[in-house]
């Protein structure tokens, strides 16, 4: 037993801890959770623990059907929140997902990000990414298609003391810190509700594992103060949906390789096609940024979210910004990349943004001139005389870009490409045969 197993042991026994909670994430994202007893642990350590594969969503087919959870100890975290009089802490573990025989599990989104940074790493980079999380918190959460209720009447960056929003940031941040996830900073969005929470940089694979627990967290602490939190995409028809823009930098050993003190930007030729490879590629890679038919309710001129491939420092129309809030401080040189939405999974995302980035930098793609332009004040006809590249504007335009994507199955694995597509497909059929109220509005006198 290494010792970083044996830590987790010793805490378990100190702590009284017991519940330990082996947590996975399936191909979309959802976060799964199986509670062992301590007394288990060590065997989850050597073997594993066995489960059912194919009772979870994109795992696997029938036939192949046996899997095991391989806790990862280097993830352990005592569960705050829970910690009752009782003394009945609980703890949890991210897992690596394997075949009986000890390989991967190719449908492991850990295992995909795993990949693709140790693709990154063969070049010499570490990649490095921090979140910024928006969401909603709502006063209810109606199931029969009727909006939700914000829980406040708040706007961008408002100080409002009278509601639930400071007290429940104040608790989420408490708790979150204690997991040992650190935020950066925190306020609230444009719209009734919403509110955006981000967090501090770390490597990759730590933050995916941190979005998933940030996801729960948060849903947790919204409960305990009486409201609900949704990472839905866009809850409402006039107000801005809930993005999760990613900063991303790459890492060769202490040094910003993004970095160039030189360029006006401060971008290096590596961090130029870094972005020319995110650029390119991102039509192919929209549909695991923004995964649901919802998404692209998001993606329209005039609510800051994207709609073209285009680049700038403070144009927020852009796919990308190169941030430039602290100039000179290499270290912090980085990519803000503004598609994603705070319900994709992100250890898919990640993988398909460093592929694209990496693949910028091996054929060392050039990087087109940074739009000046406020992208929604420009027509359709314009956007394109000026060849900027339009992103899919619909889940069904997006799978069949990805559908031509060599890179993107590359970067998932056949089975992840296969599953993802086939049950974005349905998804799409069963939206598409809806008959909307907004429909019956409109054409109910034809
Ligand atoms: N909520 C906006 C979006 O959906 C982003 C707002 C911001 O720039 O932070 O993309
Ligand atoms: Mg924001
Ligand atoms: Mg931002």
């Amino acid at each position: 037993m290494d010792r970083q197993q044996q830590f987790v042991l010793r805490t378990l026994e100190e702590r009284d801890i017991r519940f330990v909670r082996l947590w996975f994430t399936d191909v979309l994202g959802y976060l799964k959770s199986m509670v062992v007893a301590p007394a288990e642990l060590e065997g989850a350590f050597s073997e594993g623990i066995g489960f059912d594969g194919s009772a979870i969503e994109g795992f696997a087919r029938i036939f192949e059907s046996d899997m095991v959870a391989r806790p990862d100890p280097s993830t352990f975290q005592v569960l705050p929140w829970e910690a009752d009089q009782g003394k009945t802490y609980s703890a949890r573990m991210f897992c690596d997902i394997t075949m009986p025989d000890g390989t991967p599990s190719w449908a492991d989104p850990r295992h995909v990000l795993r990949r693709a940074m140790g693709e990154a790493a063969a070049m010499g980079f570490t990649c490095y990414v921090h979140p910024e999380i928006e969401f909603f918190l709502f006063k209810d959460l109606p199931q029969d298609g009727t909006p939700p209720e914000p829980a406040d009447r708040g706007g961008f960056f408002d100080q409002a003391s009278h509601n639930v929003a400071p007290h429940f940031r104040r608790a989420a941040i408490e708790s979150l810190e204690s997991m040992g996830i650190s935020v950066e900073f925190s306020h609230h969005e444009g719209a009734p509700g919403q509110q955006e929470i981000d967090l501090r940089y770390a490597d990759a694979l730590t933050m995916a594992d941190n979005i998933m627990s940030f996801r729960y967290v948060v849903k947790e602490v919204a409960i305990t103060q009486g409201v609900w939190a949704s990472f839905m995409p866009k809850p409402f028809v006039e107000q801005p949906g809930s993005a999760m823009h990613t900063h991303f930098s790459l890492f060769d050993g202490e040094t910003n390789a993004f970095h160039d003190a030189e360029d006006p930007y401060q971008l290096s030729k590596t961090g130029k096609a870094f972005l020319a490879g995110l650029l390119r590629h991102a039509p192919e890679i929209t549909a695991v940024s923004c995964q649901w038919v919802n998404s692209y309710k998001r993606l329209v001129i005039g609510d800051e979210a994207p709609t073209t491939a285009s680049w700038g420092q403070a144009n927020r129309s852009a796919l990308v910004r190169v941030p430039n809030y602290s100039p000179g401080k290499a270290s912090s040189q980085r990519l803000e990349f503004r598609l994603p939405d705070a319900a994709c999974n992100p250890y898919l995302m990640f993988a398909v943004v460093i592929a694209a980035g990496l693949r910028g930098i091996r054929e060392q793609y050039e990087l087109p001139a940074p739009s000046q332009d406020d992208m929604w004040a420009l027509s359709d006809v314009e956007r394109r005389a000026l060849g900027y590249q339009r992103l899919p504007g619909s889940l069904e335009e997006a799978l069949q870009v990805m559908e031509g994507s060599e890179l993107v199955a590359e970067t998932l694995g056949e089975h992840v490409y296969d599953f993802f597509l086939r049950n974005k497909r349905s998804e799409w059929e069963a939206y598409r045969r809806q008959v909307t109220p907004e429909e019956l509005r409109r054409y109910l006198t034809l």
